[in-house]
């Protein structure tokens, strides 16, 4: 470990008392408003950071234009930057190691930014291909991309490493416009699609297609939770590409799959096939499928909830919480007593505690009880800091219907 000193050769940014608070409270983000002084700090660059009377409190990533405009990387004086990634990546590769399981199991979160000391990086591995997503101005430093692959391709050895580009992220971040490419290859033909394996179901996976980094990693651990306790005829309301509906096939009669995107359902139906699953997809307005269903009286034994993040920031939390009680309301209405209702909120500004709230008072209104089988989060790739709330968002009740 580097030696914690004051002596850093790096710029120094001064940041207010309040943003030194935050930072003693356990948290890595210092919001521009908090930033003292940063004269001739180049964007994107390592930065020593003091506090208002010159105190050193660490090393951070600095962005000229993002509103978080420091990311602490470590308490210490970082002078070999490089070498400190390489280590992080490893540390990041060893506790996937020990927390996802290899014998059903080949794709999974390898790096999730903050909650993996490696702010502004996130990748997923889809077992012979990785997705890469950079976030911050720091990230996206030419070195930097080049320790990154480096170290990812040399320890994984993947076929290839795909970068998907969010045009809005780089805007704000004031970045050049990119498009999404591979960035690393193993021979001639850049391999861009592959099957990968959750829980042993199979799916399709194609690198530069597809939303977030193509799938929805962050629910491996509530397919298999969920397939445990479902059973009868089974709804995936916001099915995707199936993630769900093909983990209930193994344990229901019958599965019905239902989402708005007709690329995703065509890639849905490709992955029933994959596993010989008969499911039935439906493109529809869940909201509205909902209601048609349930005026037509249709009954469910086990009904999934796994809407878009509906409180995309703290201004809309109210339209949101309406908006999953609505659905709450409606998927208790169908379900048969003795049913399984699998409810899934990924709206970080919906607290847990607050989502139960949604869901029990929807159980009330409808002259419901409801008993919580399980109270889960996002899966273990996808790791919770503690102190930096904002690592946690994924919320899943599994909950007994009488
Ligand atoms: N359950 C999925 C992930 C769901 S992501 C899985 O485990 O992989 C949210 C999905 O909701 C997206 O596929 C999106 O196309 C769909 N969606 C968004 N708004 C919708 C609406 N109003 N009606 C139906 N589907 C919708």
């Amino acid at each position: 470990m580097p030696s914690k000193s004051a002596a850093s050769s790096l710029p120094v940014v001064k940041i207010s008392r309040r943003g030194a608070k935050r930072l003693q409270e356990g948290h890595v983000w210092v919001y521009r408003s908090d930033i003292v002084s940063a004269t001739g700090v180049a964007p994107g660059t390592a930065v020593g950071v003091t506090d208002e009377r010159g105190k050193f409190l660490g090393t951070a990533l600095y962005s000229s234009a993002s509103q978080i405009a420091i990311r602490m990387i470590s308490s210490h004086a970082i002078n070999d930057l490089p070498g400190l990634l390489r280590e992080r990546i490893q540390a990041a590769i060893s506790y996937r190691e020990r927390v996802v399981g290899k014998d059903d199991t080949d794709a999974y979160r390898v790096i999730f930014s903050e909650a993996d000391f490696l702010p502004g990086l996130i990748v997923d591995r889809y077992n012979d291909l990785l997705s890469l997503q950079i976030l911050t101005q720091a990230m996206d430093a030419e070195p930097v991309r080049e320790v990154v692959i480096s170290e990812l391709s040399q320890r994984l050895k993947p076929e290839a490493i795909a970068e998907r580009v969010d045009p809005r992220i780089r805007e704000l971040e004031q970045l050049p416009a990119r498009p999404s490419g591979v960035v690393q290859s193993v021979g001639e033909d850049k391999k861009t699609a592959t099957i990968f394996t959750m829980n042993g179901v199979r799916f399709h996976y194609e690198a530069l297609e597809g939303q977030k980094t193509g799938s929805f990693l962050d629910q491996r651990e509530n397919y298999a939770a969920a397939a445990g306790y479902a059973q009868g005829e089974a709804l995936d309301v916001f099915c995707y590409q199936g993630g769900f509906a093909l983990h209930l096939a193994k344990a229901c009669s019958s599965v019905t799959g239902v989402d708005s995107s007709r690329p995703a359902l065509e890639v849905a139906d490709r992955n029933a096939s994959l596993n010989n699953r008969e499911i039935e997809w439906v493109e529809a307005n869940a909201f509205d499928l909902l209601r048609d269903y349930a005026d037509a009286g249709r009954r469910y034994d086990t009904i999934v909830l796994d809407p878009p993040a509906f409180a995309k920031s703290k201004a809309n939390l109210e339209t949101a919480l309406r908006g999953y009680k609505e659905l709450n309301l409606r998927a208790l209405k169908m379900l048969r007593p003795g049913g399984i209702l699998v409810s899934c909120c990924c709206s970080y500004h919906v607290s847990p505690a607050q989502y139960l709230e949604v869901v029990g008072s929807s159980a009330r209104d409808v002259h419901r009880n409801l008993r919580v089988v399980e109270n889960r989060g996002q899966a273990k790739d996808h790791p919770i800091l503690l102190n930096v709330p904002e690592t946690e968002y994924l919320k899943c009740v599994i909950a007994y219907v009488s």
